[in-house]
């Protein structure tokens, strides 16, 4: 039965994929990136959409800034 091995493998990975790209879309992780130059607060680094933000208690941000886009200097 080497086909039937063959789907259930490719469904669960299908399956793993779908989950893991749904949570990263609800979830970010965020790697800190040290202090902010002249202040305490702390810079993260969302590493799912890249997006930046600065936090004062040393905690990761809990909502994604991915709606806030950088103004270009
Ligand atoms: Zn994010």
């Amino acid at each position: 039965m080497p086909f039937v091995i063959l789907a259930i493998v490719v469904i669960a990975g299908i399956v793993l994929l779908a989950g893991r790209g749904r949570l990263s879309n609800r979830k970010c992780k965020w790697r800190k990136e040290g202090l902010r130059h002249g202040t305490s607060s702390t810079r993260w680094l969302c590493m799912t959409c890249r997006a930046e933000a600065f936090t004062w208690d040393a905690l990761p941000p809990k909502e994604c800034k991915r709606d806030v886009r950088p103004t270009q200097l």
